[in-house]
């Protein structure tokens, strides 16, 4: 998610920052922009480089803008759910993005029944609605403010109207929002590789709780809708952010070699080789490597180029699913017996590939080694994790999935190890603990 405040081609430098966060939603993207007298919208299915040309980005001119790129769970992988979403409210053209999650099923129903009508299935569009109930009197940050307090969620959300920009974080800042600024501009982004790649300098996040806006006045905090103890997703480090990102003053690629390092210590293993899955495992691969003493190999190579509209094969390929992306360079595995280090096990199919595909090109054994702990519970705040029953830690026991995924061994990194490796517990563990901070159901 990006937004930017004060300057010329405010599209330009959305769409520069959108495609450094490509990897937080790969299903589609859109740019809301606006010239002070109207807000113009463009949005689509695919990725970055294919959305924006340069015709399209001609057309959307104005100094102020707002886009996200489509991470998709279940309940709203459709495409009419691309953000931002774009209304007339009573203060005039209104936009909304939104990454996260809103427990408002019971504003729908009820909304439903006083006749409102939806035209997506996002929670967005709820809290749009509700947005626009508040008081006609009310400023835009002030219906804002006054919405958020009543719901609950796990989001950071970025509001836009003809000359405004308006960015909020929930009250425990489960998700990322960093504010920089590139000469007069403020920007609004997910992580800081987008600051880096227009050259902004990083000022501070968003604290959780802050509604932060941006207007011809400058910038200020608006209010702050109460406060708590800070839950980040946990999983920003585990899977989410690139690691060339800094979360929380660590970087990201550090912390990964951190968790591979007392993944070596925790669960050493008796073999040849370090293989890290790219790209996930690569930093966790390096840091297992550096202090177990093994040799380090890349004998695992992926394909970047594989889009959404990949056509598949029409006869049935064994593993096609992961060896599409990957691809094991025989000549350095052959024989040996091999440490591979991964960020994470959902369902296991990933794995289970992998350790065929090394197996039948030639790997003597197969060590397992994962640098986030066993998967119990599925995430209620907007990550992709399917129900408790397809989580294969839920299937099997270690063992279980040992034989599963036909390893030799399998260790995962330890929650303790991982809090450690974050440096404190002011993060949301819940899909490794089951400890939701927010106890309804989202
Ligand atoms: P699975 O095959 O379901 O066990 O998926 C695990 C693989 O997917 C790991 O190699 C991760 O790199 C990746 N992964 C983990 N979490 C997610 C997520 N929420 N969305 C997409 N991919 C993920």
């Amino acid at each position: 998610m990006v937004g930017v405040y004060g300057a010329n081609d405010a599209a330009n430098i959305c769409y520069l920052c959108l495609y450094a966060l490509q990897h937080r939603g790969q299903e589609g993207s859109g740019i809301a922009v606006s010239d002070c007298s109207e807000i113009h919208l463009h949005k689509a299915t695919g990725q970055v480089s294919d959305i924006y040309k340069k015709v399209v980005l001609q057309t959307l001119k104005g100094n102020l803008a707002i886009g996200s790129n489509k991470y998709s769970t279940e309940k709203d992988r459709h495409k009419r759910n691309l953000l931002p979403l774009v209304a007339e409210l009573s203060f005039g053209q209104f936009a909304i993005s939104l990454n996260g999650s809103l427990l408002t099923n019971k504003y729908r129903e009820e909304l439903v029944k006083a006749g409102t009508f939806f035209t997506t299935s996002t929670d967005t569009e709820v809290l749009l609605h509700l947005i626009a109930r508040q008081g006609t009197y009310m400023k835009p940050e002030e219906a804002i403010a006054e919405t958020l307090k009543g719901i609950k969620g796990a989001y950071a959300a970025l509001f836009m109207t003809k000359d405004k920009l308006i960015a909020a974080r929930d009250p425990y800042g489960f998700k990322p929002l960093l504010l920089g600024k590139i000469e007069d501009a403020y920007v609004l982004a997910s992580e800081t590789i987008a600051f880096d790649l227009i050259g902004a300098n990083y000022i501070r996040e968003v604290e959780p709780g802050e509604v932060l806006v941006v207007d011809k006045d400058g910038l200020k905090t608006y209010a702050n809708i109460g406060k708590k103890e800070r839950r980040l997703c946990v999983f920003e480090y585990v899977y989410i952010a690139r690691p060339d990102s800094i979360i929380s003053g660590n970087s990201v690629y550090k912390i990964r070699k951190t968790c591979g390092h007392m993944l070596a210590e925790q669960i050493p293993a008796e073999a040849d080789l370090v293989v890290p899955v790219p790209d996930s495992g690569v930093s966790a691969g390096m840091g297992y490597a550096q202090v177990s003493g093994l040799p380090l190999e890349l004998g695992i190579i992926r394909n970047h180029y594989v889009g959404r509209t990949f056509i598949r094969p029409t006869q049935e390929i064994r593993n096609f699913g992961v060896k599409v992306k990957l691809n094991p360079i025989k000549d350095i595995i052959r024989g040996k017996r091999l440490v591979v280090v991964d960020d994470s096990i959902v369902r296991g199919t990933t794995c289970q590939q992998i350790v065929q595909m090394l197996k039948e090109a030639g790997a003597k054994e197969v060590h397992m080694r994962i640098a986030s702990p066993q998967i119990f519970f599925p995430c209620r705040y907007g990550i992709d994790v399917p129900s408790k029953d397809d989580l294969l830690a839920n299937r099997f026991s270690l063992d279980g999935i040992r034989k599963f995924i036909g390893a030799d061994s399998i260790g995962f990194i330890s929650l303790d190890n991982l809090i450690n490796a974050v440096g404190g517990s002011d993060y949301c563990c819940a899909c490794f603990s089951g400890d939701y901070p927010l106890k309804e159901e989202i």
